[in-house]
This record gives structure tokens, sequence and C-alpha cells, in this order.
């Protein structure tokens, strides 16, 4: 199969995957095989195959949008899900026995296996995965469409739980990319005023154009205090201005997975009650209340499909946050 493949961590602008031809994989015990129809490229991508994250295994497939039909099963595995679309996101697998898991976090598990990172991913033809970890898709999204849903979608839905935003109030959106981007429609759908602070002039005027009621830059004073916030930019220094914009006893979520050194700040900024916390991806049942509420609203992903052997050039237009949305890779 064709695949784009990281044989050792480099900046994107020097083009890190190869195109190459490799032995098609097949599923193992409780496994399936998918024919990639879609993958949507996250900026933790860029962090794996930059090297930001440690790198268990090399070389690598990245990729953990995938959205495929399942072509082959392993033992264990039903038949009849062969022809069935499904996807795949970033968490592959989890232990199942330890206290995290065994308490809504498997997110959390210290065995969990990442697609994309300790398993091949998806910016191939074909990818393998565990057939507990795969979710059924619905119909009214395409290939294309469904794909960013799976981990930007995912992540910032937990993000929304976590700060407290899937009621009403006003919620604050700090960076506005493939993430960001779907969770403005979420939280709007669950009845928040939201407030995005962004630099750049296409995601301001994306953000507008998703209905948010102010748009500002990050250093700018929204006119009325926020009751939650969440941070999809990878800059630590967008943490004591989000606390110095939030009302009292609210939450600051930081989505990322890597992040900028957090500057000092005075104790006041924290003081009553407010609460800054992290996220990390996200549990399967993220994904599955995602995508139920991804129909319902419905969801509107804006996306920019590129051919698979276009993954640097994806990678590195993420990196200059010269996107629109969210991009989307087709072998
Ligand atoms: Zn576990
Ligand atoms: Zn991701």
């Amino acid at each position: 199969m064709k695949a784009m493949v990281l044989d050792a961590p480099a900046p994107a602008e020097a083009r890190p995957l190869a195109a190459r031809e490799i032995d098609d994989p097949h599923p193992g015990p409780g496994e399936l095989r998918l024919r990639v129809k879609a993958c949507g490229v996250c900026r933790t991508d860029l962090h794996t195959v930059e090297g930001d994250l440690e790198l268990a295994r090399l070389p690598l497939v990245p990729g953990h949008e995938i959205v495929g039909v399942v072509d082959e099963v392993g033992e264990r595995v039903p038949g009849d899900l062969v022809g069935t679309r499904v996807g795949v996101a970033w968490l592959g697998a989890a232990c199942r026995a330890c206290t995290f898991c065994g308490t809504g976090r498997e997110n959390l598990c210290l065995d969990a296996r990442f697609t994309g990172l300790d398993v091949d991913g998806g910016y191939a033809e074909l990818a393998v995965a565990r057939a507990d970890f795969v979710y059924p898709l619905p119909a009214f999204f395409s290939d294309e469409h469904a794909a960013p849903l799976l981990c930007a979608g995912v992540v910032g839905y937990r993000a929304l739980r976590v700060a407290g935003a899937l009621g009403r109030g006003r919620l604050g959106i700090y960076g506005f990319g493939a993430s960001a981007h779907v969770a403005i429609q979420v939280a709007r759908y669950a009845g928040c005023e939201v407030f995005v602070f962004t630099r750049a002039k296409r995601h301001r005027e994306h953000a507008r154009s998703l209905g948010a009621a102010w748009v500002g830059g990050p250093d700018e004073t929204p006119p009325v205090p926020l009751d939650h916030a969440v941070i999809f930019s990878p800059a630590g220094e967008h943490v004591p201005l989000a606390l110095e914009h939030l009302a009292r006893g609210g939450t600051v979520a930081c989505a990322g997975v890597t992040m900028s050194d957090l500057p000092g700040f005075p104790y006041s900024r924290l003081y009553q009650e407010r609460c800054v916390r992290s996220v990390a991806n996200a549990t399967r049942a993220d994904a599955r209340e995602l995508l139920e509420l991804a129909s319902r609203i419905p969801i509107a992903p804006t996306v920019e499909v590129l051919p698979l052997s276009q993954a640097n050039e994806a990678l590195q237009r993420l990196k200059r946050s010269y996107v629109t949305g969210a991009l989307v890779l087709k072998p």
C-alpha cells in the first residue's frame, strides 16, 4: 500500500514524511482493517513528526482522524462489520482494568496506545485498529467532513465539558483552528454566547461567520466577564489573560497537547474559585456523544481536501496557521 512514512522526526519544512510503498497490514485478533477514505490532519501530527512527542517506534505512519470502510477482520471480530464505514480516533487502546479505565477516564490510562504514534495511523491507504475502539459514523457526514470530528471535534467537545460550557453562559475561545471551529457550533447549540480571541484575519472572519458574538485579539478585553474559557492555542501566555477575562467561579480549560510555559501571575487572578484545567485527549464516550450531537446540531465542518501525497505541505500549512477549519488528506 501507499503510505506517508516518518523515518526520523524533523521540522515540517524539511518534509519529514516520505511517500512509500509498504507491506499491506493485516488485522490481528480483536482488530479490523480499514480501507482509508479520508484522514484529518491534526496539530498532534505536527508534534509527532517534529519530535515534540516521545516516539516509541519508527518508522511510523501518522494520522488519527481516520474514516474508512472495513475490508478485513481479525479473529473474534464479527465478519458482518466488513463493508461498514467507521472512524478511528487518537485513543487506539486502553487496558480496561486500571483505576482510570474503571472510572470513565480511559483517556488517562497509563497503558493507553495512541493511533499514529504507538500504532500506524491513517496517512495511508490501509489502517488497522482495535475493533472495540472504532466508531460508527452518522451517514449525514461525507468522509472528509466526518474526519475532523474524530479528534478536533471530540477533544473540543471534552474541553467544553471540562470548562462547564455545555450549558448557557459566556464562553471565551482562544485560538480558532480545526477544533475551535467545531466547538463554537456545539457551544452555540448548547446556548452559549461565544467570544473569540484570535489574531489572524481569516480566523476572525471564520469565527464571525459561525456566530461569534464578539471577536478580538488575545490581549483585548471582552465587553463583559466570561463564565468559561477554552484555550486551543499552544500559547501559555493566554492562560493568565483568560483568567483575567473570567468571572468568579469560572474555569479555563487548556485543550492542547503541548503549550509554551505559563508565565507567572498574581494569585488574585485565580482567587474567587477560578480554575485552570488541562484536557488530555478524550474517551470513547466523548467520541460517541460528539458524533451523536454532530448530526443533531448539525455541525458543518469547514474542510479543505488535499491528496495524501501532500501530507508534508498540509503539516507546513498547519504550522503556519494557514488553514481555515480543517485539512483532510485523501488517498
Ligand atoms: Zn487502563
Ligand atoms: Zn488530534
